[in-house]
């Protein structure tokens, strides 16, 4: 796109920081339900599912995690059976062998130094093994505490579709987007962003004629 083209667009719609809300607000009137796809009843099981959903989708990681969370219930139980079992058991959420590892090693510091339960800050889920920010933050936010804001493709993209950011780069994006969205919405907007991206600005054919904030958007093509 050219330049001259970039800069209209951008004029056109207004400063980001005058158009951060309407945004949240129409994406959250046009998508209700949007919330994480993950099947889990308690903290466990909710670190445990993002833990698997590295590399794989939500759909796969909840028809693995419904026979798991049979068979294993607290930290003790990944650390009871033979690292063999546990990677068969979670072997249809791929890269198996290095999941089945961080599990094991993650479980045995929840023992260790966090009396078996899974933390709320964002410092010390990062140093469980196995878990960067993007699944730390993934947890805190869901377990009513966002301390960041998550950034993975969908958001990123359409952060950059919606000129909240110019970076590529997760972490400064992470950033950027910190300085912009009110601190109430930091564990709603990844969700309404995912969703959106999902349904509406899909990645290779955004539906633009049938997006709520197209007049807030300077990639609209309408
Ligand atoms: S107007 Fe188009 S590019 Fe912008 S957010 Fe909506 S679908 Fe995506």
């Amino acid at each position: 796109m050219p330049r001259s083209y970039v800069h209209e667009a951008r004029r056109r719609v207004g400063p980001k920081r005058a158009r951060i809300v309407p945004i949240i607000e129409r994406l959250a009137a046009d998508h209700p339900d949007a919330k994480i796809a993950l099947h889990y009843r308690n903290e466990l099981e909710l670190l445990v599912s993002v833990m698997l959903s590295a590399q794989t989708t939500d759909v796969n990681v909840n028809r693995v995690t419904e026979r798991l969370f049979e068979k294993y219930k607290r930290p003790e139980d990944y650390l009871a059976v033979p690292p063999e079992e546990l990677e068969r058991d979670i072997y249809a959420t791929g890269f198996y062998r290095q999941k089945a590892r961080a599990l094991r090693a993650t479980m045995a510091m929840l023992l260790e130094e966090f009396d078996g339960r899974v933390p709320r800050r964002l410092d010390d889920l990062t140093r469980l093994p196995g878990v960067a920010r993007k699944t730390a933050n993934v947890v805190a936010a869901e377990l009513g505490d966002p301390q960041g804001i998550v950034v993975d493709t969908h958001v990123r993209r359409l952060s950059q579709r919606l000129g909240l950011t110019r970076q590529e780069d997760p972490v400064k994006i992470e950033r950027d987007l910190q300085r912009l969205v009110p601190r109430e919405y930091w564990g709603l907007f990844p969700h309404l962003l995912i969703w959106h991206g999902r349904r509406v600005c899909i990645a290779r054919a955004p539906r633009c004629e049938d997006c709520v904030v197209n007049d807030l958007c300077p990639s609209s093509r309408v």
